[in-house]
């Protein structure tokens, strides 16, 4: 262009020149500059472009959230959709904020190793609209519990797991999206405790975007001593031997109410747990986990308790809580949506339904004791 004469005048507006734009790659997004990324699961209440601003002002730089409802099955194909205009209006205030890894978790009905024919059918469209809605928000991940064996053997649950991943995704170009198959504590009969169960699944989806997300609380209930320095190492090589740490993209940061190898997921606020301060300090700053997404999913008993965790993680990271403006907080959105809309809509984990049964069943036992006083 430089060699062009100066003095030509253009015989049409320059507005409407074609400009042949130089073929560079996309420019990669924001949050993929290799910055530290600490991220909070963060509640789609009222309106799902809302937990972006959360996430924002609880001084989180990621985020993780549920598309839909995370216990309820949709209606219909169409009741699960996103509308295009919510679609654009998350994608465009994503990018204001520079949030990323945007996570998505699924919902936590889906059994896709399930041997009930009616429930794997149910299961498999529910994980294709857990796609079509991740792929409608430009979602970087979409993190699923692998599945329970419910009566199956492991190896039946295992093969009917990738097939269902595999029937979810046909059809559709995931470009940019990669599922995360979850480490599980062990509860039940659940799949994915031990990482070999893992490595299985993904040797069996070898033509799908798939990789891992390590929840801390669950490696740590699963049996892995991840509290030293010694027992870290130990189960990093395992992860290693056994997924590789490179299929590693996301790991969940939350500490554990539950011992270790107790097998069931309740997860704690960091450093008030079982696995404590000092594991996590080690953990955040572990050369072989450098550049991974850093993702609470801690519980929220009292207000504030969502930024304090946010901060003790970027505190152990020894960095400053990124600038941000006074958000909402979890703790005020929790309590606002109360009883069904609280179900339909929360952000309770499963590691806290223990106490929701136990509180239900108290009642029960009181209601009982009552009404056998009164004679009836
Ligand atoms: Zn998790
Ligand atoms: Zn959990």
């Amino acid at each position: 262009m430089a060699e062009e004469p100066q003095n030509i005048v253009p015989a049409y507006e320059d507005e409407d020149e074609y400009r042949l734009e130089p073929t560079l790659p996309p420019a990669p997004p924001a949050w993929k500059d290799g910055s530290t990324r600490v991220g909070i699961h963060t509640s789609i209440a009222g309106d799902i472009a809302g937990a972006l601003d959360i996430a924002h002002g609880l001084g989180a730089n990621a985020l993780q959230i549920f598309s839909s409802s995370p216990r309820m099955w949709s209606r219909d194909r169409d009741s699960s959709r996103i509308q295009a205009a919510d679609a654009t209006r998350f994608r465009e205030r994503r990018e204001a904020l520079g949030l990323g890894p945007l996570v998505i978790h699924d919902n936590y009905l889906i059994n896709l190793g399930s041997p009930d024919r009616v429930l794997r059918a149910r299961s498999v469209q529910a994980f294709h609209g857990e796609l079509v809605r991740a792929l409608a928000l430009g979602a970087d991940f979409l993190v699923a519990h692998p599945g329970a064996c419910c009566g199956s053997s492991m190896q039946d649950a295992i093969s009917a797991i990738a097939d269902g991943l595999r029937q979810a995704a046909r059809g559709l170009k995931l470009d940019g999206l990669r599922i995360l198959l979850e480490n599980t504590a062990g509860q039940g009969s659940s799949v994915g405790s031990r990482f070999e169960e893992l490595r299985a699944i993904l040797d069996l989806c070898g033509d799908l975007p798939m990789g891992v997300c390590v929840d801390t609380a669950h490696i740590f209930a699963a049996g892995h001593d991840i509290r030293t320095a010694e027992g870290l190492e130990r189960a990093l090589q395992h992860v290693e031997t056994t997924i590789g740490l490179a299929n590693v993209y996301v790991i969940h940061t939350n500490d554990s109410k539950t011992p270790l190898a107790s097998r069931v997921d309740r997860h704690d606020h960091i450093g008030k747990g079982q696995i404590g301060l000092e594991a996590f300090g080690r953990i955040l700053n572990h050369p072989l986990l450098a550049g991974r997404a850093f993702i609470l999913e801690t519980p929220i008993d009292k207000p504030g308790d969502d930024r304090r965790n946010v901060a003790a993680l970027w505190k152990l990271l020894g960095k400053e809580v990124p600038k941000q403006r006074r958000g909402r907080d979890g703790f005020a959105i929790r309590h606002r949506v109360k009883g069904r809309a609280a179900r339909r809509t929360g952000r309770a984990h499963p590691s806290e339904r223990p106490r929701k049964a136990a509180r239900a069943k108290a009642a029960a036992r009181r209601a009982a004791l009552k009404s056998r006083r009164r004679g009836n």
